[in-house]
């Protein structure tokens, strides 16, 4: 910044002094063609008065010829001379001071002196320079000079304090972002940066530290969640088959087809969890290969929720359903893929309502696009987990406690819909309720 300032002042200081200096010499140049100009009318008038030349005519302009360093020479009209300057004269007077490229070179000019449209004369105006500046004359350019080397260094002086002022201004958050991600990439989630800049683009960025740190806390949590998920529903399982075949080989429980269906049922628990880690892998990893035919949303769901009737009769829950049945909702997308997609909103919604809740199921039209919205009057999620049910194996606190599940069914829900072009929404309040809202790209059938 400080370079490009310095620069930038350098040049265009530069720019202004030579404009100043063009603009100056052809001043001091149409000055002098208008004291040539003077001159010759003087020696009109001198020739109007005396109808003739002698050796006097004119003289006293020598005197101010002298002081401002020009010469003149008085030619009759057949260029015989009258008077002149000797040009030599000029070189001691200091009176004025020459200046230009062309410094010293004696160069003059002929003009004709004319009465009445005839030439009666000639007169030669001669000097050193092409431009003849006089001491105030080159003090005023020095002043000019001056003052431009002034504002250079003030203006200089002042671009380095603002390059100061305003790299502190960048150096400061940054440096402190790095010592942020270098905390975060040691597993150091306490940090946060919390000041406010005037910058817009280091405040975004200050957000969005603070957003991935959140992330990145998250992750890790869920990570660690996950391993001691996994572990706990493995050991589980494992623990009580081998305590059980223990018992039966040492005789203590009888090898009864109860005791062996109870079994079977801890081996299906651990197959299923597997599975769901297998089908979360496969949606993951975007190998799912959909088949695309038109769907009518009211029709599926009216079949899944039917699908349910035994986990709603267990407990006492009401399905409301409510929709336009003149209408068709009709989406384009994979029927088995959707039909996951609604047995694991719905499933969630049974599996966290209280006895004798309520399930609503809405579908409607908004626009070109038809919204489906779930709701159940059960135990809600808290308002810190909402932003990470839709995450890998993110399970409430209660859900993980009491109420069986893998925490990738809502996971594997967002996948399904993203495929689908669709989106899912989530609004919840403790103990009261939760509304999925999902939303389709209608599709019009004639
Ligand atoms: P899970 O196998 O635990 O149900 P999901 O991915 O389906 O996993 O859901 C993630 C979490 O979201 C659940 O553990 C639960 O805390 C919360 N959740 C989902 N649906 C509901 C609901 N209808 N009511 C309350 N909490 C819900």
């Amino acid at each position: 910044m400080i370079l490009c300032s310095v620069i930038a002042i350098i040049l265009s200081a530069v720019f202004v002094n030579m404009a100043v200096r063009n603009t100056f010499n052809k001043y001091m140049l149409d000055n002098q063609n208008q004291r040539n100009a003077r001159i010759v009318e003087y020696f009109q008038e001198i020739y109007k008065r005396d109808r003739n030349w002698n050796i006097d005519s004119g003289r006293e302009i020598m005197h101010e010829a002298y002081m401002s360093s020009y010469c003149i020479t008085l030619l009759d009209s057949n260029k015989k001379l009258i008077w002149g300057m000797n040009p030599e004269n000029l070189k001691d007077t200091k009176h004025s001071i020459m200046m230009n490229k062309d410094n010293g070179v004696y160069s003059s000019n002929i003009f004709e002196i004319k009465l009445e449209n005839k030439i009666v004369g000639y007169l030669e105006i001669g000097q050193y320079s092409p431009i003849l500046l006089s001491q105030s004359d080159i003090n005023f350019q020095m002043s000019i000079n001056k003052s431009i080397i002034i504002s250079v260094i003030l203006a200089i002086i002042v671009s380095i304090i603002i390059s100061i002022i305003i790299s502190k201004q960048f150096s400061k958050p940054i440096k402190a972002f790095s010592d942020i991600s270098v905390k975060l990439s040691k597993g150091d989630y306490s940090v946060s940066i919390n000041d406010k800049s005037s910058i817009i683009e280091i405040n975004k960025l200050m957000n969005s530290i603070n957003v991935l740190r959140d992330k990145l806390q998250m992750q890790d949590k869920i990570r660690k969640r996950l391993v001691s998920d996994i572990s706990h529903e493995i050991r589980t399982p494992l623990n009580i088959l081998q305590n059980n075949i223990e018992a039966m080989i040492d005789g203590i429980f009888p090898v009864s087809e109860e005791r062996l269906n109870y079994l079977n049922d801890e081996v299906i628990r651990f197959s299923k969890l597997l599975n769901n880690l297998n089908t979360l892998n496969e949606f993951e990893d975007e190998k799912i290969d959909l088949k695309f035919s038109i769907i009518n949303l009211s029709k599926l769901i009216n079949s899944i929720s039917k699908e349910f009737y035994i986990d709603l009769n267990k407990k006492n829950l009401k399905i409301h359903f409510q929709f336009n049945r003149l209408k068709s909702f009709c989406i384009v997308g994979d029927r088995d893929k959707i039909k996951q997609v609604f047995i694991n909103i719905i499933s969630n919604a049974i599996k966290f309502s209280k006895s004798h809740g309520n399930i609503w199921i809405n579908i409607y039209e908004k626009r070109e696009k038809i919204l489906v919205t779930i709701k159940d009057d059960g135990i809600g999620i808290k308002e810190e987990d909402l932003p990470y049910i839709f995450e890998r194996l993110y399970r409430g606190d209660k859900s993980r406690n009491e109420i069986k599940g893998s925490g990738i069914g809502l996971t594997i829900v967002k996948r399904i819909l993203l495929l689908h072009s669709a989106e899912i929404t989530v609004e919840s309040t403790v103990n009261k309720e939760t509304e999925f809202k999902l939303i389709f790209n209608k599709v019009n059938i004639q």
